[in-house]
């Protein structure tokens, strides 16, 4: 008799523009994978807003806390009526505190051999948005104010979650990125605690710090030299578009948001409208976002087998879409990867 594994219940989010198109590619190769997932369909974005009223339907986040696990689409944040970033407000409601971003080269681009996680706290620092204008004379909006907030606890907790990380991914030395010369309090707790968390881990993990600016620019000109890096929110959003762009671009991206009960995967782009419907949308970021989800469950070999497969699609059957310079549509190379799994 067949032993056949336990389904793993997942909620399935199509998202908005370039998100259905990039899904359902996801979607074929993962089954073509035998990937043990038992999707659970649930519309969010302005898909969301259009089919139940919300851009982050109740019964999206039911199905959530159901599954406690997503593969997620881009969602776009509908514009006017005063809705904030449907992303943001995922990331709150299940306090995904951790957002991992890896970095490899899989085609020899600009630059060769790049391998570079990001771990971006995800909840606090200049995201909580609490901003406002102060009026001066007759001008209400003379002023713009905008406040940051890390907590000691958040800074210890993605320390903490970076250091594991490495530990686990048999990595060796982190960077934490700061700007302490000059947000002296908000990046300066945020390097202080992971400094606190790195001695735990003395002689398993090395931490060094860098500078903000002096991480990008060092970032472009010898990316070797970095292991790991550990941001807050925003430096964090910037750095990881930038370590992108090293490896070939937002095609080739995927992310991770973990929290405690419940960890999401994406593509890192956004919806791309300016190509939706026209089929030629890399698939690529979503199915590395899916690998990261299969290591999650315990399915590394399985992760591994997809990451072969869109290594041997794109450099030896040279399949391509356009941003990578090739001519293929989404399902030309949806049908070259499943070849290559058969
Ligand atoms: P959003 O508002 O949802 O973030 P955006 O306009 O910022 O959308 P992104 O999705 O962030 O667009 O993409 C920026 C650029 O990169 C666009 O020109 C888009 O076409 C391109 N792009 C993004 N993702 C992909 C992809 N998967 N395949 C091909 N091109 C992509
Ligand atoms: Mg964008």
């Amino acid at each position: 008799t067949i032993q056949h594994k336990a389904l793993i219940p997942a909620t399935l989010i199509p998202g908005d523009g370039i998100g259905p198109e990039v899904v359902n590619a996801a979607v074929a190769v993962l089954d073509a994978l035998k990937a043990p997932f038992e999707w659970d369909m649930q519309l969010a974005g302005v898909a969301g807003l259009q089919a139940k009223g919300d851009p982050l339907p109740e019964d999206l986040l039911a199905s959530i806390r159901r599954t406690g696990l997503a593969l997620k689409g881009p969602l776009t944040t509908p514009i006017g009526g005063g809705f904030r970033s449907a992303n943001v407000r995922l990331r709150e409601a299940f306090s995904l505190y951790a957002n991992v971003r890896p970095a490899r080269t899989i085609v020899p681009g600009r630059y060769e051999n790049i391998d570079i996680v990001l771990i971006r706290e995800n909840l606090e620092g200049f995201y909580v948005a609490h901003e406002h204008y102060l009026p001066i004379g007759d001008d209400p909006r003379a002023v713009a104010i905008s406040a940051g907030a890390n907590t000691r606890e958040g800074s210890r907790r993605i320390a903490r979650y970076a250091f594991e990380y490495a530990l686990k991914h048999n990595r060796k030395k982190i960077t934490v990125v700061h700007k302490a010369n000059v947000l002296k309090i908000l990046t300066g707790l945020f390097l202080e605690e992971a400094r606190n968390v790195a001695r735990e881990y003395e002689g398993r993990v090395q931490l060094d710090d860098r500078i903000v600016d002096a991480c990008a620019m060092q970032l472009v000109l010898n990316p070797w030299q970095f292991d790991m890096l550990l941001c807050t929110n925003l430096f964090g959003d910037i750095l990881s578009d930038e370590i992108a762009g090293l490896v070939g671009g937002l095609g080739l991206a995927p992310g991770a948001n973990i929290g405690k009960d419940v960890a999401i995967f994406e593509a890192v782009h956004g919806s791309a409208p300016d190509i939706a419907g026209r089929g030629i949308a890399n698939p690529l970021s979503l199915l590395l976002a899916s690998g990261l989800m299969l290591d999650h469950v315990g399915e590394p070999e399985m992760g591994d087998r997809l990451r072969k497969a869109i290594h041997l699609t794109l450099n030896e059957d040279n399949i391509k879409t356009p941003d990578l310079g090739g001519k293929a549509s989404t399902r030309d190379l949806t049908q070259a990867l499943i070849q290559r799994l058969a």
